[in-house]
Parts: C-alpha cells; sequence; structure tokens
C-alpha cells in the first residue's frame, strides 16, 4: 500500500467514505504524497509524453498565437501571458523563442507560471532562466495580477478531479471511496441520491462532472470578460458531453485501477469542452471551437513551421520535426496506453478559445464545430 493510500484510509476512518473529486484531488495533489508534487512524471522515462515534449513546433505556434491575439486587443501595453499547469515549462520557452520576431510583443509581456507542484517548478525555472520577459510564478490563477491576459493552457483541465455520480434504482448516487475489510480502498455508492440531478438514463450509467474545471474556466472567462484577452485550452477530451466515466490511470504508460497506487500513478479525465464552454459563455465571455489538435495547428501553419525548421536541421534532425508534427497532427488510431487502440492525438486532443467580446474569430477556428465526437 501507498503511504498515501495509508493516509487516505485514515482520514475515510475519522471522516466517512469520500467523493470521487477528493479522492483524485489527494492523488494528484497532496502537500507530501501528490503525484505531481514528488516528481517530473514527463518524458519517455516518465509516465506520459505531451504536445510541447513531442514537437517544439507545437509552443512555437501558441507563441505565435498569443503574439497575435495581443495584436488584434489593440496591443495593450503590458499584458500578461499566463501559463495554467506548465509541465517542465517547455511550452513557454518554445513560445517565447518564436516571439523574437515579435519583439513589440515579448516587450509588453509579464509571464505568470501557475503550477502547484514545487518540483515542477524548479524544472520551469532551469527551462526559462534565459527568458525574455519577466516570469514568476503562483499556485492558482486567482493570485494573478488583473489586467489584459492570454492564457494558454494545455493538458492542464484533465489534471482536475471530477465527480462520479451512478444512476441506481432511487436516483443519482456518488460514487464514494471506502474503507475495505481486506486492507484496501474500494468504490462504492452513497446510499442517498443527489437530488439536483434529473438526468434520465439506464440503470448503472455513469455522469462524470468537472466540477473544478468549470470553476477555473469560469474564473479565467471573467477576468477576460472584464479585461480584455483570450485563452487557449487545449486537451484530451470530447466536444459533445456524454454519460459514462472517463478516467484513465498511468503508470510507466500502462493503465492501472486509480485506486491500487494513489500517489503513484498519474489520473486523468477527458474534458467535456461543452460543458467547459459553457462556463465561458455563462461568465461573459465568447466561445469558438473545440476543434481538434489536427484542424487547429494545420491552420495557424504547423506543416509551414516545420518545413522552416528543417531547411536549418541536419538530416536526422529533419525526420524528428516531420515525426513529431506528424504525431501531433495523426488522426489515425494507434497503439495508447497499454497497447490498446485510441484515436491519434490529432482527433483526440481538442482546441477550444475564450476570447472577451469584439475580438475577432482567433486563428486555428475556422472550421466550423461539427459533429466531432
Ligand atoms: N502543460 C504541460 C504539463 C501538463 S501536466 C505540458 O503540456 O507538458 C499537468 C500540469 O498541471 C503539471 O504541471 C501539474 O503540476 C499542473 N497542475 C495540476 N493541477 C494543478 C492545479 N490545480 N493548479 C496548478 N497547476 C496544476
Amino acid at each position: 500500500m501507498t503511504q498515501l493510500a495509508e493516509e487516505i484510509r485514515v482520514i475515510i476512518e475519522t471522516e466517512g467514505p469520500m467523493p470521487f473529486d477528493r479522492f483524485m484531488e489527494l492523488c494528484l495533489a497532496h502537500p507530501r504524497h501528490g503525484y505531481y508534487l514528488t516528481r517530473d512524471p514527463f518524458g519517455v522515462d516518465g509516465d506520459f509524453v505531451t504536445a510541447p515534449e513531442i514537437s517544439q513546433v507545437f509552443g512555437e505556434l501558441l507563441g505565435l498565437w498569443a503574439a497575435h491575439m495581443w495584436s488584434v486587443m489593440g496591443r495593450p501595453e503590458r499584458v500578461r501571458l499566463v501559463e495554467l499547469g506548465p509541465g517542465r515549462g517547455t511550452l513557454m520557452n518554445d513560445a517565447l523563442r518564436a516571439c523574437r520576431v515579435a519583439p513589440e510583443f515579448l516587450a509588453a509581456v509579464d509571464v505568470h507560471m501557475i503550477e502547484t507542484s514545487p518540483v515542477l517548478r524548479e524544472r520551469q525555472r532551469e527551462t526559462l532562466a534565459q527568458a525574455q520577459a519577466p516570469v514568476s510564478w503562483a499556485p492558482s490563477f486567482d493570485l494573478v495580477p488583473d489586467g489584459p491576459l492570454i492564457v494558454l493552457a494545455n493538458e492542464f483541465f484533465d489534471a482536475l478531479p471530477v465527480r462520479h455520480f451512478v444512476r441506481a434504482e432511487n436516483g443519482w448516487c456518488e460514487k464514494l471511496i471506502g474503507n475495505g475489510a481486506d486492507g484496501r480502498l474500494f468504490a462504492g455508492i452513497s446510499p442517498t441520491p443527489e437530488p439536483l440531478i434529473h438526468a434520465e438514463a439506464p440503470i448503472g450509467s455513469v455522469l462524470e462532472i468537472g466540477a473544478a474545471s468549470h470553476q477555473y474556466m469560469a474564473q479565467v472567462a471573467r477576468r477576460i470578460a472584464d479585461f480584455g484577452g483570450a485563452a487557449l485550452v487545449i486537451d484530451y477530451g470530447h466536444a459533445q458531453t456524454s454519460l459514462g466515466e472517463t478516467v484513465q490511470a498511468l503508470w510507466r504508460h500502462q493503465p492501472i485501477d486509480p485506486l491500487e497506487a494513489p500517489g503513484e500513478c498519474d489520473v486523468t479525465a477527458h474534458v467535456d469542452f461543452a460543458s467547459l464552454a459553457r462556463a465561458a459563455e455563462a461568465s461573459g465571455a465568447n466561445v469558438w471551437g473545440p476543434t481538434t489538435q489536427a484542424q487547429f495547428l494545420t491552420e495557424i501553419g504547423a506543416l509551414q513551421r516545420a518545413e522552416a525548421l528543417k531547411r536549418r536541421a541536419t538530416p536526422a534532425q529533419a525526420a524528428d520535426i516531420d515525426s513529431g508534427v506528424a504525431r501531433l497532427l495523426s488522426t489515425a488510431p494507434e497503439a495508447g496506453a497499454g497497447g490498446r487502440m485510441a484515436p491519434g492525438m490529432g482527433s483526440l486532443f481538442k482546441a477550444l478559445a475564450v476570447t472577451s467580446y469584439g475580438l475577432d474569430r482567433p486563428p486555428g477556428f475556422d472550421q466550423p464545430p461539427t459533429d466531432i465526437p
């Protein structure tokens, strides 16, 4: 049993069974044993690989997207460039380097890195040691000072905890984690249903609610609506709200039961883009998309960027550039974690933009968001 599992058992003994979102939050963010707080999980030796670690083109294009948005925002004298959950800092580093072609934007930027993990904060500090803009860190978005802003978030919302409700005979009952007699944790459901959920579905259906994501998005969108700006969210998930549980735990690229090794494995859930979009709109901002990552990156010039980089590359580097970009854009099913087939990153991942009213359609969102899953 992991140290965190023991702590969770003690909490359950004193407070009773805990909702799944509390369990997920402890797994990821417990101050001593939380997954992100104790390690750098990225890369081939870690538990998963993210887009900025696959290709520099990803961060570079997001940087140029931000510079473009600053210019359509009327080039405010100071703009906060905020990244939520920046991992190793690779995306921001690539973004700032690409923006050397827009020196006036760089001169206006204050970078704010929103990160809860001290290990990753240190890693980001090293990555951004030569950054050409002032960089500061905060553990949550509300600490970023007011003002016009551009927010980037790649694989951030999938790390925010979700609640599960199971359709039982007597209504929708919340999934709770309890202590099993055999010393293990187990998942059960609350005996009393949640009175506010009325959806019709067969017995046994699961409703996954990303309450923490909605709140985070609402906060970001309100700031954008009040001070002007834009946000770009890229994550894996679905464009339409649907029933079903999407939580996935990964340990060294292999799926495992999240109850088996709390704190030792990454736990994520697919992002429900339709409900993120509703949260942003309800806060007074405009929403664009979602579109697929492939569509978004292609529209903003991924292939042209790759060609430009290849002109100055050795043949081996050129092959790496091609394979990295191909992976980001791939829509063909491929073997994912544990060898299971999953859609390629290009279609599994979606992009959603949020802007203040009055701003034109942002680059990358020309394609109407029709029937993408
Ligand atoms: N964007 C990066 C990393 C994604 S992993 C990339 O694309 O490579 C998720 C990141 O979000 C990690 O840096 C993790 O420490 C951070 N994180 C998770 N929950 C957070 C929270 N509530 N507030 C701030 N950062 C968080």
